[in-house]
Formats: C-alpha cells, sequence, structure tokens
C-alpha cells in the first residue's frame, strides 16, 4: 500500500476508505482466480472444476454455520457430524487443483449422502436435510458424463429419499429438538439447498448459452464468408442468384411493381494493374464497390459478379429510373479520384441495363445487360446502354 502525506482527518478518512475500497476487489478477485482456475488435466473440462469448487465452498459455509450454530446451542453430536463433513469438503476442493476431478466428483456425493443419512437419523425428517438429495442430483447431471451414472445416481437419489421417509414414518429420531432448533435447521438447510441448486445451475446453463452463442457466431461467419466476396464485401454470385430469387417471387406476388438489373465493367482496368500493379487494382476495386454499396442500398442490391464486372439489381425501378441512377453513378464515377501512393487513379465504367420480363426471365435479363454493354464497349466505354 502507498504511503502518502495526509493533511487534514477528513482527508485521512477518505485516504483509508479508497485504500480499504481498493482492496475489496483485489480480495474478490484473487477468489475469482482461485475458483476459474484452469484445470491441470487436459481431459478434464473447466466447467466441472468450477461448479464443484463453487458447491465445495457452499458446503463449507454451510457446515461452518451449522459449527457456529452447534456451539451455540451445545450441540455435541452435530458438532461430530459437521467437523469431518467440513474437512472433506475443503478436501474436494482441493482435489479439483489436481488431475483428480472425478474424485472430487466421488468425494462430494459421497459426503452429501452421508450427511443427509446421519442428519435425518440424528435429527428427524424436519429439519429439511433431505433437501440435499436435489442438490446431488443436480451436481451429478452437471458434472457426470455418462448417461448412466445420471440414470443410476437419480434412480438411487429417489430411492433414497422414500427410504429415508419410510423410515423416519417408522422410528422416532436418536435426538429430538425443541421446535425453534427444528425450525433454524429447516431455514438453514433450505436455504443452502437452493443456494447451491442455484449456483450450480447457473455456471452450468451460463456455460452452454456461452457456447452456444459462439456456435451461432461461428455459423453467421461461415455463412458471411461464403455469401460475401472477400475483397470488395459485395455479395458473391451465388448470393446474388438468392437474392434475385427472393426479388423475382416478389415481383410475382406483386410486392414490387418493377424490377431492372444491370452489368457494369471497369474500362481498360487491366491498364491499371499493368501500370500500377495489382495491389492498386484491388484498391481501386475496394473504392468503387463502397461507392456502389452506399448509392444502391435503399433501391436493391449489387454484387460482385466477376473479375471487374458488377451486377446490380434494382428494386422497384423500371429500366428509365435504372438508367437516371447509372447515369448519375456514372458521373459520380468519372469525377472520382482514388489515392494510391504519389498517384491519384482515375477510372470509368460502361454499363449494359435491362428491364426485367417475366415472361423470358431474369436469366434473359442478365445475358441482355451483357450484350449491351459489350455494345456499349465497342461504342468507346464510358457509357451506358439500354
Ligand atoms: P475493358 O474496358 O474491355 O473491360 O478492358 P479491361 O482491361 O478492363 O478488360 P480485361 O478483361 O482485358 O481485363 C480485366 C482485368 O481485370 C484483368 C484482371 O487481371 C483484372 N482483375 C480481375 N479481377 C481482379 C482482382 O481481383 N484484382 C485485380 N487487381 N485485378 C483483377
Ligand atoms: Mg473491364
Ligand atoms: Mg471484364
Amino acid at each position: 500500500m502507498a504511503i502518502c502525506y495526509v493533511k487534514t482527518e477528513g482527508d485521512y478518512f477518505i485516504a483509508i476508505r479508497e485504500s480499504v475500497g481498493k482492496m475489496e476487489p483485489m480480495v474478490f478477485q484473487d477468489l475469482k482466480k482461485l475458483i476459474f482456475q484452469d484445470v491441470k488435466n487436459e481431459n478434464e473440462t473447466k466447467k466441472v472444476s468450477v461448479i464443484l469448487r463453487l458447491h465445495a465452498i457452499i458446503m463449507c459455509i454451510y457446515f461452518l454455520s451449522l459449527l457456529f450454530f452447534s456451539f451455540v446451542s451445545e450441540e455435541v453430536q452435530l458438532l461430530i457430524w459437521c467437523v469431518p463433513c467440513f474437512c472433506a469438503f475443503a478436501a474436494a476442493f482441493y482435489t479439483t487443483y489436481l488431475n483428480k476431478t472425478g474424485m472430487a466428483v466421488i468425494v462430494s456425493h459421497a459426503i452429501m449422502v452421508c450427511w443427509v443419512i446421519g442428519f435425518i437419523w440424528e435429527f428427524g425428517w424436519d429439519c429439511g436435510a433431505q433437501h440435499f438429495i436435489f442438490v446431488l442430483v443436480v451436481l451429478c447431471f452437471t458434472v457426470c458424463y455418462g448417461a448412466a451414472w445420471k440414470v443410476i445416481i437419480g434412480l438411487a437419489a429417489c430411492a433414497l429419499r422414500l427410504l429415508l421417509y419410510a423410515y423416519t414414518n417408522f422410528y422416532p429420531p436418536h435426538c429430538v429438538l425443541d421446535s425453534g432448533a427444528r425450525v433454524l435447521f429447516q431455514f438453514i438447510n433450505t436455504i443452502f439447498t437452493f443456494t447451491a441448486i442455484a449456483v450450480i445451475l447457473m455456471v452450468f446453463a451460463k456455460d452452454s448459452q456461452e457456447m452456444e452463442k459462439k456456435l451461432i457466431q461461428y455459423n453467421e461467419k461461415l455463412h458471411r464468408q461464403a455469401s460475401v466476396d472477400p475483397l470488395t464485401g459485395l455479395l458473391n454470385r451465388r448470393s446474388m442468384r438468392e437474392y434475385l430469387e427472393k426479388a423475382i417471387d416478389d415481383y410475382r406476388k406483386r410486392k414490387i411493381d418493377n424490377l431492372s438489373v444491370a452489368i457494369g465493367d471497369i474500362d481498360f482496368f487491366k491498364r491499371v494493374n499493368d501500370t500500377y500493379g495489382h495491389e492498386c487494382g484491388d484498391i481501386v476495386l475496394k473504392s468503387l464497390a463502397a461507392v456502389f454499396k452506399e448509392k444502391i442500398e435503399k433501391c436493391g442490391e449489387v454484387s460482385r459478379w466477376g473479375g471487374e464486372e458488377f451486377l446490380f439489381v434494382f428494386r422497384n425501378l423500371n429500366g428509365d429510373e435504372a438508367l437516371i441512377f447509372l447515369e448519375e453513378l456514372r458521373e459520380k464515377l468519372k469525377k472520382m479520384t482514388i489515392p494510391y501512393k504519389d498517384e491519384m487513379i482515375k477510372v470509368t465504367m460502361t454499363f449494359g441495363l435491362s428491364e426485367f420480363d417475366f415472361q423470358r426471365g431474369i436469366d434473359y435479363s442478365v445475358s441482355e445487360a451483357d450484350g449491351k454493354l459489350y455494345k456499349g464497349k465497342t461504342a468507346g466505354r464510358d457509357r451506358i446502354v439500354y
């Protein structure tokens, strides 16, 4: 801790408060580190260890509180039970840091069973120790892998609870407590049972929810990678086909009244590559793609159809309206300069435009646009042919 000169008494208290405030999170951080520390054995999952550690901590606190109660009420029998159980859970906690998670699972389950049987035999059914059988089942279902183990422990837990219930109906408890103590036991047992179940399930669910989230993100990434051109970020040919199918469907259902397609090709792009290099060509492609994307955002979609060819789809624009759009775009591109190193690159584009005809189909419209593009190229480039 840093030593500082404190001027007034008020400042002194502020300094103390701040230093304590800084220390508190440190304690929590250390505890967190301890609980979430990785397991040494690669074959064992961290989740299982964390659940076992948290469960062991909760049970240790539980036995400490019972120890306190047994001191206050001078219940010697309770003391005899609590001390070994506390030590056993402390050992179970420790074993999770060794290569012995499986051992910790067995120890945890065994102590729980012994505790429940011993407690009920000693103090009877009314104290609520049987609730810990539910913790036992939850623990088993979250930390055991084999389905067979889950079924066996589930059935055994059910049988144990029924047997204990039957036993307490026929035999009185070894130590009869007064009603106040019974209520207190019931309170403590219920609170710790629910806390243990909530904590175990929280850790278990958080992990699986995170896994699910990661899987969704991974699938989305894969889907994005499969549908987007990596250089320009535009749709690729495959996903543009899907977009077109959807647009045609909307046209058929009269959700849109018009549909137009255009193919744009960069003029003399080979020269850009030859003069400034392939890297410069890539930058030009990216810059143009960004302009297309921004401009078409509200009225359709654009895709990288081939090397330096782009397919534009205009939803709800007829040929004449699409022509106005393309004319604006062509003018914009003509004025645009793309900086590359010390150079300012300028390019133009030629477009072939076709209005969709439902009778002839989309393939006809695309090839018509392609034919018109070719006409535009032979007519001198930097133009739109419709
Ligand atoms: P035109 O006006 O007739 O279209 O002439 P052009 O030079 O643009 O046409 P051509 O088909 O001869 O050349 C197209 C060039 O586009 C050739 C190819 O190297 C380049 N190209 C295609 N894809 C890419 C790419 O991803 N990056 C770069 N840098 N160049 C590409
Ligand atoms: Mg070209
Ligand atoms: Mg081309």
